[in-house]
């Protein structure tokens, strides 16, 4: 059977490699643009969310620029090192708070992370010796980790002093400030879920989805709260499976589900799930994306992919199609005429002594004549069916699906004269211009003894032949003459 336009629909659809990548590097970009978004909002805005978690802790947390300016600096840090937040933000880290014996390596750092985003302290703990505002030089653990907001890395510090060296306690589980920084800055909704059903992890993201604080879900049942009554049941039966053995049918997998917000709402979710052990019992970790705006995205995504088909299909001189969307169209053509048997003709057109009109009124000019000669090309070529294509530099081809040679030929010369005459009108208004073009057809109805390749070449030996018996007309040729 022939594909038919199905076929074509289908591949219109799916996407090639490379346009596939370049929507994919969309999809990349807009996660960066909701993540630094993010982040600047928490940077910028000093009592945003990151506040209330890493004020309520310890240890200290800075956030430092790639320049080594201080952006971020939590009561915890005013505690320990003396400085208010108002005397540190914008002011560069190491000259104040570095001993002595580190102020270079420090200088040294900051310019490799700079550009990098990488260091030998990145990713490590180490112990130092910071100095406080009053001067003392005290022991402290200094914990670095770079993360990339649009073009620049940004340094979170965790520091602890060494002598008072503690976790986190959070209802049910402990997990220590930098992961808790690291999931509050991470742009989807994170959950972890002991292996009683309990919530001991909620970050920011899940907060601005589902409405509730961390101080009302912590602990609390997790599919109680966020579940809507009729999946309670099989939530209960999950679990007994997920405490025995952290498996589960959803676990390790991307499924979506329906939630519910604080205020009763029901929406759609896409829910990752998956399973650690920490210490002896199993843990579920939740990535949440609303999906309530879905239909949007796949609007919007719809709309660049139609986008991205157009840029990759289309001549951008002339706007007819490209060559490669030739070949494409090309190549299922002859199938479709083939199984069909079904005559296929081809049409090559190419502008007459193009190198001289280049020569005498320069190459801008050659490129408008282009454009109006693919004009004359579209407007002429009208079947739905058939495919106007700049094949080559100043050369069409025109693809025209069940037509027979003569047909081919009459359209050939129809476009032939349309050229002719629109220069004679300019010629005769305003300043005498030499344009035509010429043109070689030929058709087939293909076999499995021909290669498609047989009638290009018979199309382009028309073209030639055309151009040899003196220009400005149609000569045609067929496979079959060619090979005699
Ligand atoms: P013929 O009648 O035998 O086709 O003569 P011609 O001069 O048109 O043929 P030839 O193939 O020798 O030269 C084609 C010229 O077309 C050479 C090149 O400068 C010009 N050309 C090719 N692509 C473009 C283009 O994109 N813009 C412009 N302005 N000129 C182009
Ligand atoms: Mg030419
Ligand atoms: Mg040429």
């Amino acid at each position: 059977m022939c594909p038919e336009d199905k076929g074509i629909n289908a591949r219109r659809r799916g996407l090639s490699p490379a346009e596939d990548e370049l929507l994919n590097r969309v999809r990349m970009l807009e996660r960066e643009l909701t993540r630094t978004k993010r982040l600047l909002n928490i940077l910028e805005n000093n009592d945003a969310n990151i506040n209330v978690i890493s004020d309520s802790e310890m240890n200290a947390v800075i956030v430092m620029r790639s320049n080594g300016e201080v952006a971020f600096w939590n009561k915890a840090a005013e505690r320990l090192l003396g400085y208010t937040q108002k005397e540190v933000i914008g002011r560069e880290l190491h000259k104040f708070i570095a001993h002595n014996q580190y102020k270079e390596a420090y200088k040294e750092g900051i310019e490799k992370f700079a550009s990098t985003g990488k260091g030998i302290a990145i990713g490590k703990t180490l112990k130092l010796i910071a100095v406080r505002k009053d001067g003392e030089n005290i022991p402290v653990e200094l914990t670095i980790n770079g993360s990339k907001v649009g073009d620049e890395w940004l340094a979170t510090g965790v520091v602890r002093e060494l002598k008072e060296k503690k976790k986190v306690k959070m209802p049910g589980k402990e997990f220590d400030t930098a992961t808790l920084v690291i999931g509050e800055a991470t742009p989807e909704a994170v959950i972890i879920m002991d292996s009683r059903g309990k919530i001991s992890f909620w970050n920011l993201a899940a907060r601005e989805i589902f409405g509730y604080s961390s101080e009302e879900i912590i602990g609390k049942t997790l599919h109680k709260i966020l579940a809507p009554k009729r999946f309670h049941e099989r939530f209960t039966k999950a679990m007994e499976v997920f405490k025995r053995s952290g498996k589960g049918d959803a676990i390790g997998r991307t499924i979506e589900l329906v939630a519910m917000r604080k205020n009763g709402e029901e929406f759609p979710i896409e829910l990752s799930l998956s399973s650690v052990k920490m210490d002896t019992e199993w843990v579920a970790i939740g990535i949440v994306r609303d999906y309530s705006n879905r239909d949007e995205i796949e609007k919007q995504l719809r709309m660049t992919n139609e986008e991205l088909e157009i840029l990759a299909t289309t001549d951008s001189l002339t706007g007819v199609a490209n060559r490669y969307n030739f070949e494409e169209r090309y190549r299922y053509e002859w199938e479709c005429a083939l199984r069909l048997s079904t005559p296929l003709s081809l049409v090559f057109a190419d502008i007459d002594n193009f190198k001289v009109i280049n020569d005498t009124y320069g190459h801008q000019v050659g490129d408008i004549f282009l454009k109006s000669i693919a004009d004359i090309l579209r407007t002429n070529v009208q079947r739905v069916s058939d495919l106007t294509a700049r094949y080559g530099g100043e050369e069409f081809v025109i693809l025209l699906p069940n037509t027979e040679l003569s047909n081919a030929v009459d359209l050939a010369e129809k476009i032939r004269m349309a050229v002719e005459e629109h220069y004679q009108e300019i010629s005769a208004s305003k300043v005498p211009l030499n344009v035509t073009i010429s043109l070689g057809v030929s058709c087939v109805i293909p076999r499995n003894t021909i290669k498609k390749e047989e009638l290009v070449a018979a199309a382009d030996q028309a073209l030639y032949k055309a151009k040899a018996n003196g220009r400005n007309q149609v000569s045609t040729l067929l496979i079959d003459e060619k090979n005699k």
